[in-house]
């Protein structure tokens, strides 16, 4: 068996769409299951969609999703160059393309746009294909001799007959054939020298020792042509797999306005990068016992690309934010600390113990954003209805309350230790000298210091983190609320 060699081969047009890196992933855990080599190539032979900084974003984004490199421009394994646009100028891709025109497989051709625009179209999934009428197949050898020696612009053309058939071998899909007749003369070589995308990751493919590809099945209609000229050349194909298409949870294709199609979004939307990854690695794939929580080097383990399903992968959104709660429920609290803190800061500016409210929101959180919706009331003291006393379950109303906090006040006013467990034990020999349930007393009590149904402590908890001092004026403001809603009765 040949030692297994993948690669990940973006076109850098923009930052990473959630479908690349889970063809990246994908490839990236083929090698490292079976111990071998990953590599990152870049295919930038299609100058017009070249954007700058697209290669820093793959850069960066592989660096942040663990998905390290064995070789690649910034690695060299023997194989390089690892740019396409550098390949090109060692001559590899014309050398390659003239072996095929010498066999016969492919041919000069000097039409011009003109004559192009006068052929006949068909619309193939909804592009409008041009099907070449190999018109400069039947040119002389004389004639092509000319035409180059007068310098005239030429494409090289891959040479499909109109007629049989073309078998290629797929993982997911299985034996594919198609009719020749509906194979296009594919450009091999442009006019400015460039190779096409689909010829420089044929010969790419071979001569880097490729022997797994991962892509998004919108190149399944082109893998027939890709498949004629392995044969041409009388070379093997790596194994395909086309991955199913990632769909939004409305079924349609995921997509820039979904707002959440690539990886920089995500992150900007305060995800947590191996969460991102475990989640994208279930897109299309499960492992045996459905489990679903993996850490990168978990998944080098377990994944087997005989269990990638042909099924559309959705997009859930609401289940991704799902598994980045529990990535932050079982971090080090030092690391959600610190990640957590400019969330917190951007809400807290007063002088408060931030690690202890980190902790408190730990396990309540599932992306960081959240933090902001659950502290507001620490920097400041919300307006509330006294009707927030009222509690079914805990037997309190506004009347108990009030008595509640009125009794409890002269208590906390004499505790030196705030602390949460002295408050505690405090405020549990009150409920136990009253022979009232603890809610009877903390319902109330949390009330007043946050003015919030939810919180992510409870009163003691809180009572700790906002002090002393604080404390006692909120609950001092709550008596009042209640008076002067007695009043009112
Ligand atoms: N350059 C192609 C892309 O970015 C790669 C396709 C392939 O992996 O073969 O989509």
């Amino acid at each position: 068996m040949d030692r297994v060699r993948t690669r990940y081969a973006p076109s850098p047009t923009g930052r990473m769409h959630v479908g690349n890196l889970r063809s990246a992933l994908y490839e990236f855990l083929i090698a490292k299951h079976a111990g071998g080599d990953f590599m990152l190539r870049i295919e930038d032979t299609d100058q017009e969609r070249f954007v700058e900084g697209a290669v820093d974003i793959i850069y960066r984004t592989m660096h942040a999703a663990g998905l390290i490199h064995d070789e690649g421009p910034d690695k060299d394994g023997g194989v390089g160059p690892y740019v396409q646009s550098e390949r090109m100028k060692t001559g590899i891709y014309m050398k390659y393309a003239k072996e095929l025109v010498e066999k016969g497989e492919a041919y000069y051709c000097f039409c011009d746009r003109e004559r192009l625009e006068s052929l006949r179209t068909e619309v193939v999934e909804g592009k409008e294909i041009m099907l070449y009428d190999k018109h400069c197949l039947h040119l002389s050898e004389e004639e092509i001799r000319e035409n180059l020696a007068a310098g005239m612009p030429f494409v090289i053309r891959q040479n499909i007959p109109n007629e049989g058939t073309t078998t290629f071998h797929d993982e997911l899909y299985g034996d594919i054939t198609v009719e020749n007749a509906e194979l296009d003369d594919m450009i091999l070589i442009k006019s400015d020298g460039y190779p096409t995308y689909n010829f420089a990751n044929v010969v790419d493919d071979h001569t880097m020792k490729i022997t797994h590809v991962v892509r998004g099945n919108e190149y399944l209609s082109s893998a027939p042509k890709y498949q004629r000229l392995y044969d041409a050349f009388g070379w093997e194909s790596p194994c395909y797999i086309h991955l199913p298409l990632i769909t939004d949870e409305n079924h349609k294709k995921l997509s820039k306005r979904s707002g959440h199609s690539s990886f920089e979004d995500l992150m900007e939307q305060g995800f947590l990068a191996e969460a991102v990854v475990n989640y994208i690695a279930l897109l299309g794939w499960s492992p045996e016992d459905n489990r679903e929580i993996f850490t990168l080097e978990e998944l080098i383990k377990e994944f087997d690309y005989h269990r990638i399903s042909r099924s559309p992968a959705v997009f859930d959104y609401t289940k991704l934010k799902w598994m980045n709660g529990e990535y932050c429920k079982a971090m080090d609290p030092q690391r959600f600390y610190s990640l957590a803190e400019p969330y917190i800061r951007a809400v807290v500016t007063k002088k408060l113990d931030l690690k202890k409210i980190a902790a408190m929101i730990q396990t309540r959180i599932e992306v960081f954003p959240d933090i902001a919706g659950h502290i507001g009331f620490f920097e400041s003291l919300p307006e509330y209805d006294p009707s927030m006393y009222r509690h079914k379950k805990m037997k309190t109303t506004e009347e108990t309350s009030l008595a509640v906090l009125t009794e409890v006040l002269p208590l906390l006013e004499a505790q030196e230790d705030f602390g949460n467990d002295a408050l505690y034990e405090l405020l549990l020999g009150y409920v136990k000298e009253k022979g009232v349930k603890n809610g009877y007393v903390m319902w109330p009590l949390r009330t007043a210091v946050s003015g919030k149904q939810m919180t992510p402590g409870g009163a003691t908890e809180l009572m700790e983190v906002l002090g002393k001092e604080e404390s006692l004026s909120r609950i001092r403001r709550g008596i009042a609320l209640l008076e002067e809603h007695a009043g009112s009765q």
